[in-house]
């Protein structure tokens, strides 16, 4: 069974909070390129450090952004932190001149293409929102890489032919299933 990206729907919170980091950040620090382009590549770096908290998102009930204001005083501080130094890090060398992709998170990738192949062998059928909250609960477990570059498409590839991280993602979903009942809990 292949995953599409279309078929289910999820959101990283985390994203919410990156990209009002780094507004911040730059309102702070005026000096060096705050383009879109150069904002995206910071909220990247950013988001790599931070783990992910993604849930599956449902039409019927509207997802307000994660705002700053409701992280715990320790979580808000490392955002903060790790913004500054994403900011230093892009303008000490920008790169948004170069062939870019829309922000991604390779890690799902990875996942959804692992994730088809374990509902395959064990001829489990989902629906539309159950896939969204195993993508979800998977993607918490697994170190988020974001990246900006047709390059990520190289990364998926190359964790995929890693044996460590892939026995890693397989046994991440086999949990997540039994945990979310969808296959027994002894098998
Ligand atoms: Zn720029």
């Amino acid at each position: 069974m292949k995953i599409k990206p279309g078929d289910y729907a999820i959101h990283n919170r985390m994203e919410d909070v990156a990209k009002q980091a780094v507004a911040l950040v730059l309102e702070e620090h005026d000096a060096g390129c705050s383009c879109r382009m150069c904002r995206e590549d910071m909220q990247s770096l950013l988001l790599n450090q931070l783990p992910p908290r993604y849930v599956s998102v449902v039409p019927s009930i509207p997802l307000e952004p994660l705002r700053m204001e409701e992280l715990e005083a320790e979580t808000a501080a490392k955002v903060m932190w790790e913004a500054r130094r994403a900011v230093s890090l892009v303008r000490k060398s920008p790169r948004h001149e170069h062939d870019r992709s829309p922000m991604q998170n390779c890690t799902e990738s990875m996942a959804r293409s692992a994730l088809g192949e374990v509902l395959a062998q064990e001829q489990l059928e989902v629906s539309r929102e159950q896939l969204g909250w195993i993508m979800a609960e998977i993607l918490n477990e697994l170190p988020p890489h974001y990246t900006t570059s047709f390059q990520g498409d190289a990364f998926a590839r190359t964790a995929e032919l890693d044996w460590g991280s892939l026995a890693k993602t397989y046994s991440i979903i086999y949990n997540v299933l039994k945990r979310l009942a969808l296959i027994p809990a002894h098998s």
